[in-house]
């Protein structure tokens, strides 16, 4: 039977076990509460520190178990979020447009780039795509892509804004479509290829240009001396004139040839210069005296004026650049100046700069020309060009060579009163 002490023993035993197990709920208990706290922060993304757990039971086994695998997997959220950001800096700094759209037709994606080309803004996300651009060469690449599997290869024009100006871009576009059968979306590369298709455009009206520009003397050539083998050699009225004829085409041919080859020396850039500094006041003087002869037997009064040139005045060029600048310059002046008129060359220096200016009293430019004056063969009058045995290219090459010596020129005119042409040249600063 049991005495008193006894009991009491069982007493406080039942009362330790109790007060343990008690103790053991309330650490499982804490456990779990602690591990709801920290799915709660993953949940809402939030930093947490790492569960320090001081439950060596079975509960906090597993507690230490799921939190090695929550720990696990904020590394591998870590990892994607420092990807993805990696990926949105890099499509941000693309000047190509990206675009991703799921099957739906539906916007996932869009880089700065696409924004810009697009006008997109964020509230595009999740829109059809079709009505945010509006434009049936899109939709025609859209569709195409999506019918997959090949990449779509195509180009679209787009009027988008520059500034104040309206602006037509010519977009190259490459879609490719997302795996799937059918595909389960498609990414868009557009890339801005406007300029690219201007300097096409521009080389194929050159090459036309030139082989007009061939063919036309060559023809005439080719038409005189027919002419002269089939009846007019012994002609004495009119043999030599043809003769001279022919002269003329021939040297209208070399002059073309001799432009175009400066040019295509220009446009190389193959170190066709030999910059190096030269004294501007002799050479200006120098390059007038051979315009003096044409000047006096045109009777056009040729005024020179370099008094404001210091004689010191270098400037860092090539000399024979110089001299075709200066002699295309005098060279249109007095070809465009009627009889009984004058062509001035002045030249003034600062402590930084030298201008030159080429003026005379002829005919003048148009406004509407002034600013294509420069361009390739492009004539104000070609007919009357052709006949003072002009190329068109005079001006083209000038402004070449002078950007080339680090200079700029332009034109002020007035028709029937008279043109200017200013270049302005860095001077050259001889080291102390
Ligand atoms: P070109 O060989 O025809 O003279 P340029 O390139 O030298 O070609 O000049 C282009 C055009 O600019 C000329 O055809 C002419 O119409 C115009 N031009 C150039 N210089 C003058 C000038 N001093 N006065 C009037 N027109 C000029």
């Amino acid at each position: 039977m049991f005495g008193r002490v006894e009991f009491w023993i069982a007493v406080l035993a039942a009362t330790l076990v109790g007060w343990v197990v008690a103790a053991r709920v309330r650490r499982d208990s804490r456990t779990i509460r602690d591990l709801s706290l920290r799915f709660s922060a993953l949940e809402e993304h939030q930093r947490w520190r790492s569960l320090t757990i001081r439950n060596g039971g079975s509960i906090g086994q597993l507690a230490r178990r799921v939190e090695s695998v929550i720990l696990a997997f904020e590394a591998q959220i870590r990892r994607l979020e420092s990807d993805r950001e990696q990926l949105r800096v890099v499509l941000g700094g693309m000047t190509e447009g990206v675009i991703a759209i799921d099957n739906r037709r539906r916007l996932l994606f869009a880089n700065a780039g696409a924004d810009r080309f697009f006008g997109l803004d964020e509230s595009a996300v999740g829109r059809f795509l079709p009505e945010l651009i509006r434009s049936p060469q899109i939709q025609q690449a859209i569709e195409s892509t999506l019918s997959g599997p090949e990449i779509h290869k195509g180009e679209v024009s787009m009027v988008g804004r520059d500034g104040p100006r309206s602006l037509t871009r010519t977009l190259a576009v490459h879609g490719s479509p997302l795996p799937g059968d059918p595909p389960a979306g498609a990414v868009f590369v557009f890339h801005d290829v406007t300029e690219l298709r201007r300097l096409e455009r521009m080389r194929q009206d050159f090459v036309a240009n030139v082989s007009h520009e061939l063919k036309t003397p060559l023809a005439s050539i080719k038409a005189y001396t027919e002419t002269l083998l089939d009846w007019a050699l012994h002609d004495e009225q009119v043999n030599v004139r043809f003769l001279h004829r022919i002269e003329e085409q021939a040297e209208r041919l070399n002059q073309l040839i001799l432009d175009l080859l400066s040019l295509a020396r220009l446009d190389s850039g193959d170190g066709t210069f030999d910059h190096s500094p030269l004294g501007l006041h002799e050479s200006i003087l120098s390059c007038l005296e051979t315009h003096r002869g044409r000047t006096e037997s045109k009777g056009l009064e040729l005024q020179i004026d370099v008094d404001g040139l210091d004689p010191r005045t270098l400037v860092m060029a090539d000399e024979e650049a110089v001299r075709q600048i200066l002699d295309n310059l005098i060279d249109n002046a007095i070809k465009y100046t009627p009889e009984g008129g004058w062509v001035r060359v002045g030249a003034t220096s600062t402590a930084s700069q030298i201008t030159i200016e080429v003026a005379d009293s002829g005919i003048g430019i148009p406004r509407d020309d002034l600013p294509r004056v420069f361009e390739r063969f492009y004539r104000v009058d070609k007919a009357r060009s052709r006949e003072l045995g002009g190329t068109g290219l005079g001006l083209a090459i000038v402004k070449h060579l002078v950007q080339s010596i680090g200079g700029q020129i332009v034109v002020n005119s007035r028709v029937g009163e008279g043109t200017r042409f200013t270049v302005q040249l860095p001077r050259h600063q001889p080291s102390a």
